[in-house]
């Protein structure tokens, strides 16, 4: 009877343990992990905020907001992205970046993917469904509903982008409102195909329109730019590139091998993104792309999505930022360059998504003309996407 109490009193204590812990560690983890160095407001000259104001569509191609345990119908203190921020700095378009595993200890140059695996504990104690502790795949579909449970919460004033379709309707429900804002899904490493292909097929049918081949370890498509073999495509990972051009996934080269790089530029038959980066010519890191290859990605009609993060570009980040956009100009044209901002995954930003402004400031500090602005800020993310959603 004793060890009955006992075994009753320890369940209850264990119980009430980790209801304390998931109603304060997940919001204290995601401000520790996700840091604005300037909070909002932010005051820009006239000159800025009136260019910004006349933007007609504001895209970015990267944030991992997803990943964390706020609403993103309701404007937050914390983080960098949520849809009523969107709004108030007129985004029209967020790609919604799934993370499904990032082991501890991560960096740029060496990780392998056995060793512990922060996600697991995140999902822990943010009390997510048990499925989710244990498979990579059911963590992205978890966060894919996520989305669309986002969206549908927001009503008309989010529209989820998986189509042609759905894009023409953002750009039509826009002309009139622009307050309607609009997001798709991608993936940050296809560890959560847990080498099955039919996943592939699965995770298209839950929306998600891209897919990063590897996140900071190598994994069954082939080597990261962070992990140990730095080897190219397996023969799984052609399987799947093969895959994603009939299916019209988009393939995001963020964070994958240059071998990989090359092997996928061989192989693919769409244009590629690369989602959130840094060049080699302003910061040499194993984050960031060769001149070779910032050449032969804009070849292929694809997007350079320019990071915000301190690794990625140099601080002081605004100016890094547009040192790396105004390199990419200089060697490939302005055609390719996007924002790539890396917003909510575990990064330090400049600003917050309403700070974009501060952005436009600099890009006309540094020389960008009006054109030139009004095309990395998101006009070729509209072309692009035009071009290849189905
Ligand atoms: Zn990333």
């Amino acid at each position: 009877m004793n060890a009955i109490k006992w075994l009753i009193a320890n369940s209850v204590a264990l119980i009430v343990i980790y209801a304390i812990c998931v109603s304060v560690v997940p919001d204290m983890l995601d401000r520790e992990h996700n840091v604005t160095i300037t909070p909002p407001p932010y005051k820009v000259s006239k000159q800025a905020q009136d260019l910004y104001n006349s933007l007609d569509f504001i895209a970015d191609l990267h944030c991992d907001a997803l990943l964390w345990s706020r609403d993103l119908t309701k404007r937050n203190e914390l983080g960098h992205v949520d849809f009523p921020r969107m709004q108030e700095a007129n985004m029209a378009l967020q790609a919604f970046t799934i993370v499904t595993k990032s082991p501890s200890g991560q960096n740029f140059s060496k990780n392998s993917g056995d060793g512990f695996d922060n996600i697991t504990m995140l999902n822990f104690f943010q009390a997510r469904p048990i499925s989710n502790w244990f498979s990579l795949y059911e963590r992205a579909v978890y966060q894919s509903r996520k989305l669309h449970g986002f969206a549908k919460d927001y009503n008309d004033d989010f529209v989820a982008v998986a189509s042609k379709g759905d894009f023409k309707t953002l750009l039509n429900r826009r002309k009139t409102n622009k307050k309607v804002v609009g997001g798709f899904l991608g993936i940050e490493g296809a560890h959560c195909l847990e080498g099955e292909i039919n996943n592939l097929d699965k995770l298209y049918d839950e929306g998600v329109r891209m897919l990063g081949p590897t996140h900071f370890f190598d994994n069954e498509l082939g080597g990261s730019a962070h992990g140990i073999s730095k080897e190219g495509l397996t023969d799984f990972g052609s399987q799947v590139i093969d895959r994603m051009n009939q299916l019209g996934i988009i393939i995001d080269l963020a964070h994958t091998s240059p071998q990989m790089i090359d092997d996928i530029l061989a192989q693919t038959q769409s244009p590629v993104i690369v989602s959130h980066t840094g060049v080699k010519g302003t910061n040499d890191s194993p984050r960031n792309l060769s001149d070779e290859h910032v050449l032969k990605i804009a070849a292929t009609g694809g997007l350079i999505g320019v990071a915000y993060f301190k690794g990625a570009v140099k601080a002081p980040l605004t100016k890094g930022i547009v040192d790396a956009m105004k390199y990419i100009k200089s060697i490939a044209g302005v055609q390719c360059i996007a924002l790539g901002s890396d917003y909510d995954g575990s990064m330090t930003a400049p600003f917050d998504v309403t700070g974009l402004p501060v952005l436009v400031e600099e890009m006309i500090h540094q020389g960008f003309t009006k054109n030139e602005i009004e095309a990395i800020m998101g006009g070729n993310v509209k072309k692009f996407m035009l071009a290849n959603l189905r």
